[in-house]
């Protein structure tokens, strides 16, 4: 028999960046009878749902809800969107960027790829300068689209977005802009409305606290209009379909019933902690992290400090040595699973998740678990990484003490 529970005794600690801990309230929201979908009692809750999501993007323009992993609603963001060919702008800044940029191949998209060092965000000035040079024979412009990754959750480097459209806007570029925002959405200020995005794709099993299984595009006006238009080949991902339904709570088929029970209830604990003070927590306890990596004498992959994520870090592991071998001894040995290397990066570095359902507590277990293992791998390091993390928790006041001083 497939053992499924090899740790029986005390919680996991699940600090990959996603799928991320899902806290019991949402658990037991699942835990309901699945009702019709066409009834009554349905549309109440498909409503609510479509609010809900519509706050966490920061939009006021449609939010669609696949039954699907992130990569679906990647897939829905471009064939929604784009005609065969078209060809699109993408930045090389880690993994999940590449994986994109291989979905788009695939659907017969045309990609520039602008290449990067997996340590840096998307850079506005390269892109500036690619759309000003964009005029094809016929004076057209070739470029349709500019696709970049919010959150990097393969190197723990995030892209801020306003100055992306800053600079499509200074060269009065026609081109779209989509935004993978999978892994901050939840965790990391995010704006669709505000930074002037065409597609948000977002994700359920990360900043959002629930299962993996639902996946979102949020849609603005611009894209909707290119919508009528787009030629790729497209049916289960179509918006239209969906935004039809969802006006009345409903879906053009059958939604994900109980992970939207899981959806609503996740809304409630983001809105009663409020958006600013979910936002505020990340980035305090992502700095606790780096203050501990910086006294292990560890480096973090994220070379700029304007760019460091506040979903997970990414460590370098010192040559020589395996970041999967002392992954592997604290999975066994402390029961907690840490991010692996992905692509360019797989053996040399480790990830920790410090996104969604997170607090301080568990996050000085989770460094605590990451200090030993690296003592116990044999990793070059200084003690004392625990130490420097407790001692700025302790001083950098939480939000909500901070509001009710
Ligand atoms: C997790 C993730 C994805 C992929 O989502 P799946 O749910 O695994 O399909 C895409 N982009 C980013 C930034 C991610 O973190």
């Amino acid at each position: 028999m497939l053992e499924l529970d090899s740790h029986p005794s005390g919680r996991h600690f699940l600090q990959i960046p996603g799928p991320t801990n899902v806290p019991d309230r949402v658990l037991r929201a699942i835990d309901h009878p699945t009702i019709d979908h066409r009834g009554p009692e349905f549309a109440v809750l498909g409503k609510a749902v479509l609010a809900g999501v519509k706050r966490v993007f920061q939009t006021e323009r449609n939010v669609v809800i696949y039954p699907a992993s992130g990569t679906g609603a990647w897939e829905a963001a471009l064939v929604n969107t784009l005609s065969p060919g078209d060809r699109v702008l993408m930045a090389e800044t880690g993994q999940f960027a590449a994986l994109w940029k291989k979905l788009a191949e695939r659907l017969s998209l045309t990609v520039d790829f602008m290449p990067g060092d997996w340590r840096q965000g998307a850079n506005p000035a390269e892109i500036e300068k690619r759309l000003r040079t964009d005029v094809s024979s016929n004076s057209a412009h070739a470029i349709k689209a500019v696709c970049v990754v919010h959150n990097e959750t393969s190197t723990g480097v995030t892209t801020p977005i306003a100055p992306i459209r800053a600079a499509i806007d200074r060269v009065g570029h026609p081109a779209l802009l989509l935004v993978d925002t999978i892994s901050s959405l939840g965790s990391i200020d995010y704006r669709h409305d505000e930074w002037g995005v065409d597609v948000t794709v977002g994700g359920s099993q990360k900043g959002l606290m629930l299962p993996p299984g639902l996946s979102f595009n949020a849609i603005s006006a611009k894209a909707l209009a290119a919508s009528e238009h787009a030629k790729l080949a497209r049916s289960y991902w179509d918006w239209k379909e969906m935004i039809a339904s969802n006006a009345t709570g409903y879906f053009p088929y059958t939604p994900a019933t109980n992970l939207l029970y899981g959806l609503h209830e996740a809304l409630e604990m983001l809105f009663a902690e409020g958006l600013p003070q979910v936002f505020a927590r990340h980035d305090r306890l992502a700095e606790a992290t780096r203050r501990a990596a910086r006294a292990w004498g560890l480096e973090i992959l994220c070379v700029n400090p304007a760019e460091y994520s506040s979903a997970l870090t990414a460590i370098i592991v010192p040559d020589g040595h395996s970041a999967d071998a002392f992954r592997k001894i604290v999975l066994e040995r402390f029961n907690m699973s840490l991010g692996q290397g992905l692509g360019k990066v797989a053996g040399k570095i480790f990830r920790i998740g410090h996104l969604g359902y997170f607090n301080e507590l568990m996050l000085c277990g989770t460094l605590a678990g990451v200090e030993m293992g690296l003592k116990l791998a044999g990793i070059p390091h200084r003690s004392g990484g625990v130490d420097a993390a407790m001692a700025y928790l302790a001083e950098a006041p939480t939000a909500h003490l901070a509001q009710a001083a």
